[in-house]
């Protein structure tokens, strides 16, 4: 009898042909996540079994597998081969010591005397014989002792099914390009797209001295906290200085903002393309604040040429993108007092329903393509991995 780690896979069960690619990706992406802890890797069928590990790493390993995406659920097992009084033995040990319990079989194995619901009925009627004071409840037991028996004469019981966060595997869906401020949004923005399959980089554009160093280096924690997730990302820093200066010395100070996040974009699809990623991700939230409308995203957006940008919170109220930033742990950080870019040079009335032609007439005032070769030359490129 050995102890092993069930893994079961989510959506990438669904991929049909294409599935043994997923299935490869998310085997490297286990394989990595668990690099500095011994133990071996299994695949059989549509689950992965972690097997050969020492037993103070148990828990490790499942906080680790929780976070990989394309993982459905895990289950820590003991296997054994297929022996109807080995199981029955494994079940026992498993009941609880009183209250009431149910066994579910699952049978790969066609080739057995017995079909699932005899072989549950014998389990069930062994471990009632090692413990009168237990009963048979089917619908709401106090726990569920589940057996699968595989093909290959081997057999797992197990009882906890841990849920991990489902997706698709990181990398499956190629790289992507994240916006990615000190705020409570964009990190969230990063972890969904990451979570579809998306290897994330990301960019930060800073105002210093308008802004601490403290704003940097919160963002590079947020980045650090992500990487928990996303793996390892390559964050990209921009200064905006400059540019911010040019747009309140030559623009009307109602569409500062707008401009800002006209010329942000233009910055990001230029590092995106350089970097072989496939699109831009931003934070926003439809209605937000004022250049989360939809007239200010078109205006935004136009400056776009070669890449989709993806918005995967722009139908998501405040309270759940927190919820989210709760749960994965960037919350924290993102509420820290120090200044985004943003918020220098902040315009009493930004415009709300920007017109394209009148904005891009605001805008020939700057000498846009000037302005961001000079910021592209200083761009800085921080590393960051998982800490392990
Ligand atoms: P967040 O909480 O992500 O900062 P927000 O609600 O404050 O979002 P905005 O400040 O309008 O909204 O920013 C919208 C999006 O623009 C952000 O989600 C982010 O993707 C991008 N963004 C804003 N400021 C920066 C910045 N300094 N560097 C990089 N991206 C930024
Ligand atoms: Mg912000």
């Amino acid at each position: 009898m050995e102890q092993v780690i069930l893994v079961r896979i989510g959506e990438i069960y669904l991929k049909g042909r294409n599935k043994a690619y997923f299935e490869k990706v998310q085997m490297e992406n286990i394989k990595k996540n668990l690099a500095d802890i011994p133990c071996v890797l299994v695949r059989n069928q549509n689950r992965f079994f972690v097997e050969k590990f020492s037993e103070e790493n148990t828990d490790r390993i499942i906080s680790r597998l929780k976070n990989v995406f394309g993982l459905h659920s895990i289950s820590l097992a003991y296997k054994v081969s297929t022996n109807y009084e080995e199981i029955a033995k494994l079940c026992v040990m498993a009941a609880p010591e009183s209250g009431t319990f149910r066994i579910t079989v699952n049978r790969a194995d066609k080739t057995l005397d017995k079909t699932s619901v005899e072989i549950a009925k014998y389990l069930g009627g062994e471990v009632l014989k090692s413990n009168p004071d237990l009963s048979v409840d089917l619908y709401n037991p106090d726990r569920e002792i589940s057996v699968d028996i595989r093909e290959n004469h081997t057999a797992y019981v197990f009882m906890e099914k841990v849920f991990c966060r489902g997706g698709m595997p990181i990398g499956s869906s190629g790289n992507g390009l994240a916006l990615l401020s000190g705020g409570i949004d964009s990190p969230v923005a990063v972890y969904k797209m990451a979570k579809r399959g998306m290897r994330m980089y990301g960019l930060h554009f800073h105002s210093f001295p308008y802004t601490s160093l403290k704003a940097k280096e919160k963002v590079i924690e947020l980045a650090q906290k992500l990487a928990d997730y996303c793996g390892e990302m390559k964050l990209f820093v921009v200064s905006f200085t400059e540019i911010q200066q040019e747009i309140h010395r030559l623009c009307p100070a109602e569409f500062m903002i707008t401009i800002m996040r006209r010329i942000m974009m233009r910055i990001a699809e230029r590092i995106a393309l350089a970097n072989f990623c496939g699109s831009i991700t931003t934070g926003e939230s439809l209605a937000q604040v004022a250049s989360q409308t939809q007239e200010s995203i078109l205006v935004t957006n136009s400056v776009v040429e070669k890449l989709p940008v993806f918005r995967p919170l722009i139908g998501m109220d405040k309270e759940e993108i927190i919820a989210v930033a709760k749960d994965i742990g960037t919350f924290d950080t993102s509420i820290l007092p120090y200044e985004d870019c943003c918020t220098v040079f902040l315009p009493k009335n930004p415009v709300i329903k920007p017109k394209l032609d009148i904005i891009e007439k605001a805008e020939s005032k700057l000498d846009v393509e000037g302005l961001i070769e000079k910021a592209l030359e200083n761009i800085e490129v921080i590393e960051i991995a998982p800490i392990r």
